[in-house]
């Protein structure tokens, strides 16, 4: 038997790595054409492969590693040299990939087993058996934050309660609360500076892959510079990222992980979700990391000194890795096929230039699609209260949304992307929502300082110079009221909408289709 492992199943101490010890790695060349991907995530794939394949020979495993076309091209060489060969693979988390590869194999005279994912803390068993526990209240209304056909805050409760995370020893959340967002939505001090972000030196291997990506592939999108590039390549990289993560940006993570400031793309965020989604991390030693090292700084408090790592912190970062990666990756799972096609809005507008050529007098917008070019990567709240957020109300069609997320990412893989951007950020289902996460100008200038260095006035709704949050968002209301009106929590908004007059509204329209027109000529 195989193991064949997918360049985003590259943790080496997964299950079947532990039962046999030849593996198969195929680079499909052609495969990474099917979009103009960030160069960065390009090289970030191939050369986490080829570590991963140089430290399993180091290892003593047998590994195959072809580069090739296409995996057909490349099933085609490996069969001809091992006949009839059983494969073993980890189901991938992509919808449909797992059935497809199996065909492909059997095509060419072997077999393949799919075996459980190991990327993830629960399992599709886990998840139906939530599902079947709570029934219909899988997407009851207890007031907490979100909503729609399942809710994540009942899911995260669940796994934390099968897992024991951050229990205490009677069984009840660690001091006593499940959330504590309550104190997780400051924006930091004038004079604060976010602390280092790990870097790590590429090596030979990821010099050869970087010049090779240059070379190969010429419809590139975003900055190909190697001195951009920081995200670990192998699984002791990764480790001392997670490391560096917890000791010095964990402690401010929590009441940070909102904010927005100019010229600063990481703050706090733990920059973890390339690692993780390529297997390098599992999501439990990610959390056991967080929780050990609060832990270990509540005895050192218990001795004298103040907890290194505040709980509203650590639960903040737990609830992102248990309760929304592995929420997502189900609501996926059991959302497709469909949810990548699904527009409920009917939205229909193209992408605003701005998000390919990131030039725009828009502070908030110039600052988030500079960080996707210059790094693959934007943090949470820049995805979806600016980067998506503007995309909705924009108007913009939730699948070419998705298909600029999934290019332009270096952590984007359809299982993940999907969920976030056309279910929690377009809105195109109510699967995982109420309420759309749509918003004016006055949540980027509560979270942010983007707003005091913007032309625009954030305070503005309409005419010259007003921000394009702002028509855009009423107009956006208006426009959908029909599906919006009566929906979650949207009560509010509406009784602001019935406080408009015409005049208002004539200029609110106005205005919102003068910012569309500067959006496709690139003037916004
Ligand atoms: P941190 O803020 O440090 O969070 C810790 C970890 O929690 C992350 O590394 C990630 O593993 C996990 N996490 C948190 N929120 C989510 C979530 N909603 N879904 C999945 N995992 C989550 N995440 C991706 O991994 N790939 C994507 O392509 C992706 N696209 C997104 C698109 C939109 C529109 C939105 C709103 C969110 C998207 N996310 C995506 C989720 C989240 O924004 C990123 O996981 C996170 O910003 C990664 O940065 P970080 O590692 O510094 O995260």
């Amino acid at each position: 038997m195989t193991v064949w492992l997918l360049g985003d199943q590259l943790n080496p101490n997964a299950a079947p790595l532990q039962h046999h010890d030849h593996v198969l790695m195929i680079e499909a060349h052609g495969f990474a054409e099917r979009m103009p991907y960030h160069p960065q995530k390009l090289t970030l794939v191939f050369s986490a492969m080829r570590h991963l394949r140089d430290d399993l020979r180091a290892d003593g495993y047998d590994v195959t590693y072809l580069e090739a076309e296409s995996f057909g091209d490349g099933l085609d060489r490996y069969f001809e040299a091992r006949p009839g060969d059983s494969l073993v693979l980890q189901r991938p988390a992509s919808h449909g990939a797992g059935d497809r590869l199996r065909e492909m194999v059997e095509e060419r005279g072997g077999d393949c087993t799919l075996v459980a994912n190991d990327g993830f803390l629960t399992t599709p068993a886990d998840w139906e058996a939530w599902v079947a526990s709570r029934g219909e209240s899988a997407a009851g209304g207890d007031g907490t934050s979100d909503g729609g056909t399942y809710r994540q805050e009942h899911w995260y409760r669940h796994v934390r309660r099968e897992t024991g995370i951050l229990l205490d020893d009677e069984g009840d959340p660690v001091g006593g609360e499940w959330n504590y967002d309550d104190e997780n939505r400051e924006t930091p001090p004038g004079d604060w500076s976010p602390p280092p972000v790990p870097e790590f030196e590429p090596d030979a291997i990821t010099r050869e892959v970087h010049e090779f990506v240059v070379d190969r592939y010429d419809q590139r999108w975003g900055s190909a510079d190697l001195a951009d590039f920081r995200w670990p390549v192998t699984r002791e990289e990764a480790l001392q990222a997670l490391e560096q993560f917890v000791a010095v940006r964990l402690p401010e993570f929590g009441p940070y992980q909102d904010a927005m400031v100019e010229g600063e793309w990481a703050l706090d965020h733990s920059l973890l979700s390339p690692a993780i989604n390529l297997g390098l991390l599992h999501p439990r030693e990610v959390v056991d990391a967080a929780v050990d090292a609060y832990r270990a700084g509540r005895e050192d408090g218990a001795a004298g000194d103040s907890p290194a790592i505040p709980l509203n912190s650590v639960e903040g970062f737990v609830r992102q890795v248990v309760g929304w990666r592995e929420f997502m990756r189900h609501v996926y799972r059991e959302s497709m096929p469909g949810m990548d096609e699904t527009n409920q809005l009917g939205q229909t507008e193209p992408l605003p230039e701005a998000y390919w050529t990131g030039e725009t007098d828009m502070t908030c917008l110039s600052e988030a699609v500079g960080h996707v070019r210059e790094h693959g990567y934007a943090h949470h709240i820049e995805r979806l209260m600016v980067l998506s957020n503007f995309a909705l109300i924009y108007g913009v069609d939730p699948g070419e949304l998705n298909r600029w997320f999934h290019l332009g990412f270096v952590d984007a893989f359809h299982w993940v992307t999907t969920p976030n951007v056309v279910g929690m950020g377009s809105f195109a289902t109510d699967a995982l929502s109420s309420k759309p996460y749509a918003s004016s100008a006055n949540y980027v200038n509560r979270m942010s300082d983007y707003c005091s260095s913007c032309p625009y006035h954030h305070t503005k709704t309409t005419g010259e110079g007003s921000c394009p949050f702002n028509a855009l968002y009423w107009d956006f209301l208006k426009e959908n009221e029909g599906t919006l009106r009566g929906t979650g929590r949207m009560g509010l908004m509406y009784s602001h909408v019935d406080d408009k007059n015409d005049e208002e509204w004539a200029a609110i329209e106005e205005r919102a289709a003068e910012i569309r027109e500067m959006g496709k000529e690139g003037t916004l």
